[in-house]
């Protein structure tokens, strides 16, 4: 498969579909799951067409994972979550279904069980409300 211009997140990407985003640069862009798996589950993106793990440009990549390593810190404080799990599918065989790179960032809490992969719509003032508790840790002296 290559790369469709026309997928979700490049549209996102090219501000043609809302996102509530909690983070962006000249590389990446953050935003909320519109399904989260847990409360905070964000999604980080390189603006780089890539569909996957396979044809991503390593720079883009490594743009990505410095993004996910500053608003994974500040998830994990907002949430005060016991632990962060990175997901990172390839191909619809792996779960994949939206085929622009991305890597989720989902907060998990000891014996609690996440909530299936897109699953249930989040209301939108929730996310915003998430969002914002995000980006003031991200906004935070020294975060
Ligand atoms: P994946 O299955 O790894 O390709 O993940 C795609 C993720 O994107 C899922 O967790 C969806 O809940 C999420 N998602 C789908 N559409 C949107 C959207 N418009 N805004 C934010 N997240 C989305």
């Amino acid at each position: 498969m290559s790369y469709d211009n026309n997928n979700i997140f490049a549209k996102i990407l090219r501000g043609e579909l809302s996102a509530v985003t909690v983070y962006e640069d000249d590389a990446t862009l953050a935003f909320m799951d519109v399904m989260p798996q847990s409360p905070g589950h964000t999604l980080v993106v390189p603006r780089y067409p890539a569909e996957n793990l396979f044809d991503l440009d390593l720079t883009a990549g490594a743009a990505v994972l410095r993004t996910v390593q500053l608003v994974a810190r500040a998830v994990k404080t907002a949430f005060n979550a016991d632990g962060i799990m990175l997901n990172q599918f390839n191909g619809p065989a792996a779960g994949q279904t939206v085929f622009h790179f991305h890597i989720h960032i989902v907060p998990r809490y000891e014996n609690v069980p996440l909530r299936r992969h897109t699953g249930d719509m989040e209301d939108s003032a929730v996310l915003q409300e998430q969002a914002q508790r995000i980006r003031a840790e991200l906004a935070r002296p020294g975060a």
